[in-house]
């Protein structure tokens, strides 16, 4: 099993935005090609740039799918914040924001500012079951 971060926006993004999370960042977006394109939408896996593809590298040790929240290693917080403002920057349409256990459907979904978001990052309280929807 392991712990996948997506993002989908409303709307592609400029080519500049993932060029962007290539050049010296921590924590990395990588485009999930094919059908959302053509749809004139943009899909990321937020992603350890060391592992690459998934975020198991952002979680403590102790970290458990069956807790309420995921418990990301203190350092990466101000990491995902700051990739969650570089999306909202460009995403004037919304986008979403779920971190899932890979091939998990989350039962939830709640709709947040981009403020609010950031606030349930920086305080560690990144749900395991509710897929967040983020308002332009
Ligand atoms: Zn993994």
């Amino acid at each position: 099993m392991c712990l996948v971060i997506t993002v989908k926006c409303a709307e592609t993004l400029p080519p500049n935005v993932e060029g962007d999370f290539l050049d010296g960042a921590t924590l990395s977006l990588i485009p999930q090609h094919g059908h959302y394109r053509e749809k004139r939408t943009a899909a990321f896996n937020i992603s350890d740039i060391q592992v690459g593809g998934c975020a198991c590298g952002l979680l403590t040790e102790t970290a458990s799918w069956e807790a309420d929240t995921w418990q990301f290693k203190l350092g990466m917080l101000p990491l995902l914040e700051e990739t969650i403002v570089r999306i909202a920057k460009h995403s004037r349409r919304g986008f979403t924001f779920e971190a899932a256990w890979h091939g998990k459907e989350l039962p939830h979904e709640q709709r947040v500012t981009t403020k609010e978001l950031r606030q349930i990052i920086k305080e560690n309280r990144v749900s395991t079951t509710t897929k967040y929807r983020v308002a332009a």
